[in-house]
C-alpha cells in the first residue's frame, strides 16, 4: 500500500527491514543501544560487528526514549543506521504516544540531515516493548505525516511490518489518514 502526502509518499510492506534497499533504516533499539533481540538483534547480525563497534564508539552513554542517534552501516546494503528509543508500553498513561511520537520525529530529522530520500522504519515498540500495534500504528504514521507537511522530505517513508496483523493494523489507520 502507498499513500501520497504532498510531494512524498507513505509505503507499507510486509517483509524484513534488514533487506531493504534505502538510505537509511531506523533501528528499534534500546536506551543503552546495548542490541538485543527483534529488529535490533536482526539489524546487528545482518549489518556484522562494526556496527556495534561504532555504536558504543560515539554513544557510550546510550540515547534517551524518544530520540534517536545516526551510524554508518556495515554490510547492510543502506548509507545509514538510525537508531531510535522507543518507549515501552506502560498503559498509555506515562507519555508513551508523545515518545513515541518523538523516536519517529527524531529518526525523520536525521534523515532530512543526512540528505536522505528514502527511509523504512520498524513497527517501533510493539515486539518486546509491548506498544499495541493498532495504537502504534496511529501515533506513528501520524508523526510521519506531520513530519512530511512540515518539511517536505523524506521521498519515501516505508513502514516494513514483520506480520500480517501489523500490516492489516497499519493500513487500516493509513487508510483513515487519507483526506
Ligand atoms: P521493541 O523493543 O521496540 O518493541 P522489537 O524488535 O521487539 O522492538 O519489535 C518491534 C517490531 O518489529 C515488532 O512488531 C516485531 O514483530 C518487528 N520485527 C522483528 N524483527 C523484524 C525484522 N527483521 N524486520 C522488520 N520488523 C521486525
Amino acid at each position: 500500500m502507498r499513500v501520497q502526502f504532498g510531494s512524498c509518499y507513505v509505503e507499507l510492506a510486509l517483509g524484513d527491514i534488514t533487506r531493504q534497499s534505502v538510505d537509511a533504516i531506523v533501528n528499534a533499539a534500546n536506551s543503552q543501544l546495548a542490541g538485543g533481540g527483534g529488529v535490533d538483534g536482526a539489524i546487528h547480525a545482518a549489518a556484522g560487528p562494526t556496527l556495534m563497534q561504532e555504536t558504543i564508539e560515539r554513544y557510550p552513554d546510550g540515547c534517551p526514549t524518544g530520540q534517536a542517534v545516526a551510524t554508518s552501516a556495515g554490510r547492510l546494503n543502506v548509507k545509514h543506521v538510525f537508531h531510535a528509543v522507543g518507549p515501552v508500553w506502560k498503559g498509555g498513561l506515562k507519555g508513551e504516544s508523545e515518545l513515541l511520537r518523538s523516536a519517529i520525529l527524531a529518526s525523520l530529522q536525521l534523515a532530512k540531515d543526512h540528505h536522505c530520500k528514502n527511509i523504512a522504519f520498524p513497527a517501533i515498540s510493539t515486539g518486546v516493548y509491548g506498544y499495541p500495534i493498532d495504537l502504534a500504528a496511529d501515533t506513528s504514521l501520524l508523526a510521519v505525516r506531520d513530519f512530511i507537511f512540515e518539511h517536505h522530505t523524506p521521498e519515501l517513508v516505508r513502514f516494513v511490518l514483520f506480520s500480517e496483523g501489523a500490516y492489516g493494523a497499519f493500513s487500516q489507520r493509513l487508510e483513515q489518514l487519507i483526506v
